[in-house]
């Protein structure tokens, strides 16, 4: 079986983690802040405040720059949830604006379309889908002229850049995750990362229960924090980086140069942008979707729908009657795969799924 993703480590996190238990400081302390600081100067911004998850790393970024009740926030309609949960959790009300066909990611287009239609907007929640990241020159542009938020969900673009500048130092801020999938992981977590040092001190408060002196509460917070055993692996994890994003893009390429199928489209990359290929998607035409992802399951090659549904479309958000007509992002999820890119794999591996994939008529 060759998995669609697989963490990938060695002796360097195990003696970390080894060294916290041994030091007894188990829950967030002093690796925590050395972590979400090397992290926020990797992206290139000042502040790192880390959390529990890429979820709530979200969550706590919207509160801890003043989005609630009612406030109108426009975002993707096709990635994972959590980026629209995070605006439901605040009580904002999500916008969705339709996506690029070839990049999947949310269009500067669509988006100011829903801004003339929402001259009341408070922010843009772009997401970078699959490490691919949006088209950040137009969104730095429409956020000035709309005078309006840009908060990016960063959580498939560790590494990921736009004109060499790396993506999570767009907006006001941005968040990210480590969940064991993503290009790197610290087990469960997340990290809101800003150049803004007011929501730095919002976000540590509200992730640690409102409290600045001890047992005094000044506001109602949470406990989203980081632990230490995470924050020791995501040190190690942050280290070798840039050489997964490396070997994921030789794996790209790999099957960009050896996948010929008339029925499949490969990936596009756009000028000017690193792709951190976060997932390697295909587009399987004539109808042929679901059919190629059992013959893939047949030959043992894992594979993902990153996503088999859009967002408005979730039974959870049947009761908000969500606008669902997004004719691209529609089109996208009945044609969309993920094949295996992750830095674990072999060159026989790689080598597999691309005659795998060659062979489904
Ligand atoms: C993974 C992911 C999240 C959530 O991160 P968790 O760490 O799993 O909570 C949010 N947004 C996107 C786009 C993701 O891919």
């Amino acid at each position: 079986m060759i998995t669609i993703a697989k963490p990938t480590f060695d002796e360097k996190e195990i003696q970390a983690i080894q060294q916290v238990l041994d030091s007894g400081m188990l829950a967030s302390g002093a690796i925590t802040e050395e972590f979400q600081n090397h992290f926020a100067r990797y992206i290139g911004v000042q502040y790192g405040v880390a959390t529990s998850s890429g979820t709530t790393a979200l969550e706590i970024l919207l509160r801890a720059i003043g989005i609630g009740k009612g406030d109108k926030v426009i975002t993707t309609p096709f990635s994972f949830i959590a980026s629209t949960n995070c605006i439901v959790y605040v009580g904002g009300t999500p916008i969705f604006a339709d996506i690029d066909p070839t990049t999947f990611n949310i269009t500067p287009e669509n988006v100011e379309q829903k801004l003339i239609e929402n001259p009341d907007t408070k922010a843009i929640l772009i997401v970078h889908l699959l490490g691919h990241p949006c088209d950040m020159d137009a969104f730095v542009a429409l956020a000035k002229k709309y005078k309006v938020l840009l908060l990016e969900d960063s959580a498939q673009a560790h590494g990921a850049t736009y004109k060499n500048k790396k993506a999570g130092s767009f907006g006001t801020a941005a968040a990210f995750s480590f969940y064991p999938t993503k290009n790197m992981t610290t087990s469960e977590g997340g990290i809101i990362v800003t150049d803004n040092q007011a929501i730095a001190e919002k976000a540590k408060l509200l992730i640690n229960h409102g409290m600045q002196i001890r047992y005094y509460h000044n506001e109602i917070g949470y406990n989203y924090r980081m632990t230490n055993i995470s924050a020791a692996i995501g040190l190690c994890q942050l280290e070798k980086l840039d050489k997964f994003n490396e070997r994921r893009i030789q794996i790209a390429q790999y099957y960009d140069k050896n996948i010929q199928n008339p029925i499949i489209t490969l990936p596009t990359v756009l000028p000017n942008v690193k792709h951190c290929y976060h997932q390697y998607c295909l587009l399987i035409h004539d109808g042929k979707r679901d059919a190629f992802v059992d013959h893939l399951t047949k030959n043992n090659i894992g594979h993902g729908i990153h996503y088999p549904i859009t967002i408005p479309e979730q039974k959870c958000y049947e009761h908000f009657n969500f606008d669902t007509n997004f004719p691209i992002a529609n089109q996208i999820k009945s044609q969309i795969v993920s094949i295996p890119v992750h830095p674990a794999l072999t060159d026989d591996e790689i080598k597999t799924v691309a005659q795998v994939v060659n062979e489904f008529v």
